[in-house]
This record gives structure tokens, C-alpha cells and sequence, in this order.
């Protein structure tokens, strides 16, 4: 019997890093389950806590790992971070941006001009590898001469093969202590970005599901906003982290391989799942 849950999902909202690949390597089952949504009539959307990359960079990202997608199937916190910037400053605002290339283009393309001193309405943060002391003072100058402070996500580390390094959080961290003031943090488990998800894809919390490999970005981040919530083990959480774990996701599957198998049965019509 498949889960009540996939059986009532229309709608998945797939985190990628740790579910569809890690690092450059594609997990298996995930060109066969995106194919798969694809040719079904399953909305989804790609989401990612990632502001380096762009969306045109994660398409040809996963074109290289086998998995045709549209750009517009994927919203990375540093979209998501320009749009919620959007809503609330016109384009020619100033901006002091701590990021890399997914930010910046983001915040570019929707008019905001990416200023280099502290004379700015915001400062934006996200994962920044070329970051120095002197833009760090910066952004916390800006900050304590009135700027609005807003991080893209609050991720602490970074997997990579030298193993976990800085992630956005210990840098706005440090932007933080220094100013007294704690940003608006728009990725995961915040809800910025899981409700522009939502709106990008048109519908409401009832019926979509998340998919993640994290408990604490994935997970919350569902259950905040009263999404179904279905745990990936290839990628951050271990069994034993699992176990421990207060935060517990609605399903658990191995990988997006064993997930794709359930489903396929939960989309069975009724007639046919009979003792399945
Ligand atoms: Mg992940």
C-alpha cells in the first residue's frame, strides 16, 4: 500500500544538493524521477538555499549530469532574495551585496544598482568565497548608518570534497555580532522563499510536499508553512541524526530512486493498486 500522502500530493517542491546530486555527481533515480514529473502532469519546482549559482547555471549544472530542465523550474534563494527585495524597494535602489554571481545577477537584472560603499538602502548577504575584512566593514557601516540587513540563507556550512566549509551563516554572523542587528533571512526553513515557491507554481500548501535532504532547512521549513514533508538520506542526515532528531519528516525514503518507486505505485489508478 503506497502512502496516503503521495497519494494526495500534486504538487513537490524538490530541494537539489543531497537529493538530485552532490556536489557534481547526480544521485541515482534523479534523471529518471524528473523525466518522470516531467512527462506526468506533476507541477514541480527545483529550490535550492544556493545563491552562488544562477538559474541558467544549475540548468547547465544538470544538463551535464543528464537532466533537461527549464530555467524557470528553478528558484534559488538569490531569485528569491531579489524578488522579496523587489517587493519591498523600486529598481535604482542602492545595495551593498556580500555574495557571489547568483545574488549579483539576480539583483541586477531587476534594477538595483550594486553599490561598492556604505551609502545604501539594504545590505544583502549570502555566500560570498572572495569576501574580505574590508567589505565585511562595509556592510556593517551601512547597517549602522540605517541599511535594512537581509542574508539569503542561514546555511552554516558548505559540503565540498576538502569537506564542510563557511556557509552564508558564519558570514553574516559575523556582520551580525558586529552591528547588533539580525537580518531577514529569506531561504529555507524561513518562509520567503518556500512561499514565492508556492506562488511560482500557483498553488496553496495543501497537496505539495517538499522533498530535502535536511531536517532543519527541508523539514522545518515544510512544516512551517504546512507543506507534506518527504526525508531523502543521500545527502546531510544520517540515520543515527534521524533517530535522535525531534524535527520528523512525514516519510523517510532511501533516495529519490525509492521515493520514484512509491509514487509511481501511488499514481496507480485505484483499480490497479488493489494488494499492491
Ligand atoms: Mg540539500
Amino acid at each position: 500500500m503506497s502512502p496516503a500522502l503521495l497519494r494526495s500530493t500534486r504538487t513537490l517542491i524538490l530541494d537539489m544538493d543531497g537529493v538530485l546530486f552532490r556536489l557534481n555527481t547526480p544521485i541515482e533515480g534523479a534523471v529518471q524521477f524528473l523525466t518522470h514529473l516531467q512527462e506526468s502532469d506533476c507541477r514541480f519546482l527545483l529550490v535550492t538555499n544556493n545563491s552562488t549559482l544562477t538559474p541558467a547555471q544549475y540548468v547547465d549544472k544538470l544538463s551535464q549530469m543528464g537532466i533537461t530542465i527549464d530555467g524557470a523550474r528553478i528558484l534559488t534563494s538569490g531569485e528569491a532574495t531579489a524578488m522579496y527585495l523587489a517587493r519591498l524597494a523600486p529598481p535604482g535602489t542602492r545595495v551593498f551585496v556580500i555574495g557571489e554571481n547568483g545574488i549579483r545577477a539576480a539583483l541586477e537584472k531587476r534594477g538595483f544598482i550594486l553599490a561598492e560603499d556604505s551609502n545604501v538602502s539594504y545590505v544583502v548577504c549570502g555566500l560570498d568565497r572572495q569576501v574580505t575584512y574590508d567589505r565585511l566593514t562595509t556592510a556593517c557601516l551601512a547597517i549602522r548608518a540605517g541599511a535594512r540587513f537581509i542574508a539569503t540563507n542561514p546555511d552554516k556550512t558548505l559540503p565540498t570534497e576538502r569537506g564542510l566549509i563557511p556557509g552564508a551563516r558564519a558570514i553574516f554572523t559575523a556582520i551580525q555580532v558586529a552591528t547588533d542587528t539580525v537580518p531577514v533571512v529569506v531561504g529555507k526553513p524561513e518562509p520567503a522563499m518556500l512561499e514565492m515557491a508556492l506562488q511560482t507554481l500557483g498553488v496553496g500548501a495543501e497537496h505539495t510536499a517538499i522533498v530535502g535532504d535536511s531536517l532543519e532547512t527541508d523539514i522545518v521549513g515544510g512544516r512551517r508553512l504546512g507543506l507534506g514533508t518527504i526525508l531523502v538520506m543521500s545527502g546531510v542526515t544520517s540515520a543515527e541524526q534521524l533517530e535522535r532528531s525531534s524535527i520528523q519528516p512525514d516519510l523517510v525514503y532511501k533516495d529519490i530512486a525509492s521515493l520514484h518507486a512509491d509514487w509511481v505505485k501511488a499514481k496507480r489508478p485505484a483499480a490497479h493498486r488493489k494488494g499492491a
